[in-house]
């Protein structure tokens, strides 16, 4: 377990002081532990001489009595007649006035004349002294014999088993006649009467060695009798040395400075010693308060170190923890709450970075929010932004009831300008192209950069019923060229709309509805289209005839039919239009555009295109084969002109059947090439070097540019139908289909009207000098073979 900053400020600090305490403890006890020693020393020193001196004094005090004993004549004539009782008598009168522990009588031969301690008890009671075995023989000649020479000795002896100290001298008259032995027993009493004269608390004990002279004895002691064994044991293990210099022995869980003094002793007796020991608990003993009084303090000391070091801690740590707080108020996202700064130390400046930290993380995140939901190029909401915002106003309209409005305005020609004028000037141009968008809606209506080429708008919606002005407003504006970077750049449009809640409910389904209005939008000369469901390719029910439509193509449900064309001025039949049929097995009779605009938008458009081309080649080479010369014109979708190997595939079907390229019309829509120019041109300039004829369909119902049409490779110009069918009627359509003929003419194109339906009308046509036309007054569209026998035998036939 990890311990709290706080813990471990205090834990460190508690341990550093208990440290320095016990150090300075056992610095201080050392010191007075070498002081006591050292006093020890003196003490034993002191008391060993004493002691000594204290000896010597017994021994001259007991010369002195002896001396005056054998200068006694009586005495001296008791001895030499051997008259016992005067001895015994004088003995005891000896005894008694130096009460001497024991007195002996000893004969020149070491016999013992008379004794004061008998073998047996040797009590004295009162002063009636009991003589023992006086004819027993004194154990220590070597005694008398240094009291021969010396005129005195001096020795420690076990008597009876009791320890004294003895002394001897002769008897003079003048010659010795006898020798007196006078001993002071030392016992627990002596021993007491010994350490009491010293002035330090000495504990004395007298050991004499055993008769096995191996094992040691403790004669008297001031000691409790319970350490007795102790200091017997421990004497035999004194190994001599200085014998003033102590040791330091623990009897008994209690420290003894301790000094072992051997006595003087007669060879013919035991060894004897003293043992001097002082006390150092004793000695210790005054220094117990202060070592008391030192715990004491240092107790007290340390419970202040630690509450200091745990308030120094905490307020260290306080300051720590706000900003760990802070941190993981960072991490989830909170910037707004700052860390308050205490001014000066350096906790203060680290909170202060800490806030400016906060600061800039939280500019960063908006800016990187800022740029997630924003495009750089424009700075309008990306299209993650719109769908966000869509989300939003989609509640908000369902909460309220009201309708919106999504609207994808996609810039046509977008590639094409950025490879013209390189992507600085695309990006530009968009720029300026939100600018203006955003200049039109209102204010709070919000503005997106959809994808590259396409904005997306989110308005209040107007319903489905009508359209929105600014549609029209919208469409104007963009058509206006744009001068961008010193190039005035033409522009066009298309705009989609999905409508909630009547088109979807949720932000992406109405994105999808509005980008599938756009298809729709660019086949209308409107240029704006409001989604419909009917014609929308995602509709399951459509799906699955998308999924039929492979299926068609293998399996030969597809069947080209042609509606013949004609020369207006010679009034004969020179080509033919592939138009394509779908006998579908379980929904009948399919015309194209049932079936052409969803694969358009599916994908499909290019297989089905191939197949086309396919069968036309095919059918053009079975003709020529019979003889029927005639050209074949047949229709491209937008999608084909956008694939670069469809030059290559007809290429590939001309050789394989050995059909002239003059021989193929292609027929195309202004708005097909609008949607992608650069690549329309290119496959369209591909198409035309290999020597096939290219036609604008439709012409007039789309948008139409005269700068475009002149680059394109067209050599003909079919005007669209509903300016044809009622041209009987209507002046106007005349005045458009004249004007259309002559811009045709002038740009060196033929001139085919579709959808001759009177022969007023082809009366009206040929007038207004149109070179081709076609039309159900003519023929309406029928499989090849009828085709054949009508190129073969109508009145529009050919003449051979
Ligand atoms: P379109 O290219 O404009 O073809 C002419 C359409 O007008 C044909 O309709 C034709 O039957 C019809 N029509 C011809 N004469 C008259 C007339 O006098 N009065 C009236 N009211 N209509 C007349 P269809 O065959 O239904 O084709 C519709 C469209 O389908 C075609 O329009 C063409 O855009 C497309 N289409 C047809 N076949 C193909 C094909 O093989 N490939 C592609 N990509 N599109 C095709
Ligand atoms: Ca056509
Ligand atoms: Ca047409």
């Amino acid at each position: 377990m990890l311990l709290s900053f706080q813990s471990r400020l205090a834990l460190f600090f508690a341990a550093l002081f208990v440290a320095v305490q016990t150090i300075a403890f056992v610095a201080v006890r050392n010191a007075i532990l070498a002081n006591i020693a050292a006093q020890s020393s003196d003490q034993l020193t002191q008391a060993y001489r004493l002691f000594t001196a204290r000896v010597e004094d017994t021994a001259a005090t007991l010369t002195g009595w002896s001396t005056v004993l054998a200068s006694d004549f009586g005495f001296r004539q008791a001895v030499a007649s051997d008259d016992r009782p005067t001895i015994v008598s004088a003995v005891s009168n000896l005894a008694a006035r130096m009460s001497a522990d024991r007195v002996m009588l000893i004969s020149l031969e070491a016999r013992i004349l008379a004794d004061t301690g008998s073998a047996t008890d040797g009590a004295i009671n009162g002063n009636i002294v009991t003589i023992g075995d006086a004819d027993g023989v004194f154990a220590f000649p070597d005694l008398i014999e240094t009291a021969d020479v010396d005129g005195r000795a001096v020795g420690f002896v076990v008597m009876n088993d009791r320890l004294y100290q003895l002394v001897i001298v002769p008897i003079l008259a003048p010659v010795p006649i006898a020798w007196i032995a006078i001993g002071a027993e030392i016992d627990d009493a002596f021993a007491r009467r010994l350490a009491g004269e010293v002035r330090t608390p000495l504990a004395i004990t007298f050991t004499a060695e055993q008769s096995d002279r191996r094992s040691w004895r403790v004669a008297a002691t001031t000691l409790p009798a319970s350490l007795a064994p102790d200091v017997a044991a421990f004497v035999p293990t004194w190994t001599g040395g200085d014998r003033l210099t102590p040791r330091t022995v623990t009897f008994a869980a209690e420290e003894f400075a301790t000094l072992v003094t051997p006595l003087p002793a007669p060879a013919s007796g035991t060894r004897v010693a003293a043992v001097l020991q002082y006390s150092i608990d004793a000695a210790l003993q005054p220094f117990g308060g202060m070592f008391q009084l030192l715990v004491a303090l240092a107790a007290a000391f340390l419970t202040i170190t630690v509450a200091g070091a745990l308030i120094i801690a905490r307020s260290v740590a306080k300051p720590i923890r706000v900003l760990d707080e802070a941190a993981r108020r960072i991490q989830q996202g909170d910037y707004m709450q700052k860390v308050p700064v205490a001014p000066g130390d350096e906790i203060g400046r680290l909170s202060e970075t800490f806030n400016q930290m906060m600061d800039r993380i939280a500019e960063r995140e908006m800016k990187i929010e800022h740029q997630s939901l924003h495009d750089p190029a424009t700075g309008l909401p990306n299209r993650a932004a719109f769908e966000r915002y869509l989300t939003t106003s989609i509640q908000w309209a369902e909460q309220s009831g009201r309708a919106l409005s999504v609207y994808l305005v996609q810039i046509g020609r977008f590639s094409e300008i950025n490879n013209t004028f390189g992507h600085d000037v695309g990006e530009e141009l968009i720029k300026e192209l939100g600018d203006v968008l955003k200049g039109i809606v209102k204010q709070n209506d919000i503005v997106a950069r959809h994808q590259g080429n396409m904005f997306a708008l989110l308005l209040p919606g107007a319903g489905i019923a009508q359209t929105n002005p600014i549609v029209q407003r919208i469409l104007d504006t963009i058509e206006e060229p744009i001068a961008v970077a010193g190039n005035a750049i033409d522009v066009t449009a298309w705009i989609g709309e999905a409508v909630y809640p009547d088109h979807g409910v949720t932000a992406k389904t109405l994105l999808q509805r509005a980008d599938t209005a756009i298809y729709e939008a660019q086949k209308s000369a409107r240029r704006y289209a409001l989604y419909d469901p009917d014609q929308d390719p995602h509709k399951p029910e459509r799906l699955s005839i998308m999924g039929e439509l492979r299926q068609g193509l293998e399996r030969d449900q597809f069947q080209l039919y042609f509606q013949p064309k004609i020369e207006i001025g010679a009034g004969t039949l020179i080509a033919a239009e592939a138009l394509i049929r779908w006998r579908h097995p379980t929904r009948g009779f399919l015309a194209p555009d049932q079936f052409i605009p969803l694969a358009e938008q599916t994908g499909n458009i290019q297989r089905l295109t191939a197949w086309t081309i396919a069968h036309t080649i095919a059918q053009l080479a079975e003709w020529r084969g019979r003889g029927l010369a005639l050209k074949v014109a047949l229709n491209l979708s937008a999608r084909d002109l956008t694939n670069r190997r469809l030059p290559d595939l007809v290429a590939r079907h001309l050789a394989t059947r050995n059909v002239p390229a003059a021989d193929v019309i292609l027929e195309i829509t202004e708005s097909a090439v609008m949607i992608d120019p650069q690549q329309s041109l290119e496959v369209l300039g591909a198409l035309d070097a290999m020597g096939l004829t290219l036609a604008i369909d439709d012409y007039g119902i789309g948008y139409s540019s005269m700068s475009y049409l002149r680059r394109l490779p067209v050599r003909e110009l079919k005007i669209d139908k509903s300016f044809v069918v009622n041209l009987p009627a209507s002046p106007g359509d005349e005045i458009i289909v004249r004007s259309t003929i002559e811009l045709g003419h002038n740009l060196g194109l033929r001139v085919t009207a579709e959808g001759i339906e009177t022969a007023e009308t082809l009366a009206i046509l040929r007038r207004l000098e149109c070179d081709t036309g076609q039309g159900y007054l003519i023929a309406k569209p029928m499989p090849a073979a009828e085709f054949e026998d009508f190129a073969r035998s109508s009145r529009w036939a050919r003449p051979h």
